[in-house]
């Protein structure tokens, strides 16, 4: 599942309009550090506006947003293998002084923002729903229980990230029907059922590339 940022329009997109968006890790077990995202976490808070007026029901930021409609969707067609978290979607003549503050800061104008948006939900994609094949000649070379990352090494580079995947066919765990492929970080691969209800309903803003099976 790929974001759609529209063909001959531009779709609309979320903005994080806080100032510290992200929470620093040291950990204490492989000593390792990064920056986690607060948008990609559960239960965060912290507020998106929206620019555009051009509303598709699924719309990429740091998380995947989707749509009241794509959501009521994929409930009644019992689509399986995500969780959702209501945004914080705020109405851009509504924001704090501290916000108006960053807006300025960062050269947003408002009136390109939206007033009054609608409800969008954050998807997360927990399960790993299939391994890689091993033709991809993908390497974990190391990992950390405590924080749940692992890296790879892929055509001899550091990476987190594998696209094209090619999906070993026995490894499909058929429970879900969103799922995550084992050294694909945070990328989501959907069955073939969730590409035809998306059709079938006529949502927007996304694109699907066919995996390879082996
Ligand atoms: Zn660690």
């Amino acid at each position: 599942m790929i974001s759609d940022s529209g063909k001959r329009r531009r779709f609309a997109y979320a903005i994080s309009i806080s100032r510290e968006f992200w929470l620093d890790i040291n950990c204490n077990v492989c000593g390792r550090q990064w920056r986690e995202i607060l948008h990609r976490t559960k239960n965060d808070k912290s507020p998106v506006i929206i620019a555009n007026k051009l509303i598709s029901d699924f719309m990429f930021y740091y998380v995947m947003l989707i749509s009241e409609k794509a959501k009521n969707t994929f409930e009644e067609e019992g689509i399986t293998g995500y969780e959702l978290e209501k945004a914080v979607v705020k109405s851009a003549d509504n924001l704090t002084e501290e916000e108006e503050i960053y807006c300025k800061e960062e050269g947003y104008k408002l009136k390109n923002f939206i007033v009054n948006p609608p409800d969008y939900y954050k998807i997360f994609v927990p399960n790993i729903g299939a391994e890689p094949h091993e033709k991809l000649g993908l390497k974990l070379v190391g990992k950390c229980d405590s924080y749940g990352y692992e890296d790879y090494m892929f055509n001899e580079q550091f990476t987190n990230t594998i696209t094209p995947v090619i999906i070993k066919k026995e490894s499909i765990n058929f429970d879900y029907d969103i799922f995550r492929v084992r050294g694909a970080g945070l990328g989501m691969y959907c069955t073939e059922k969730v590409k035809i209800i998306y059709e079938k309903h006529k949502l927007t803003g996304l694109n699907f590339e066919e995996v390879e099976l082996l």
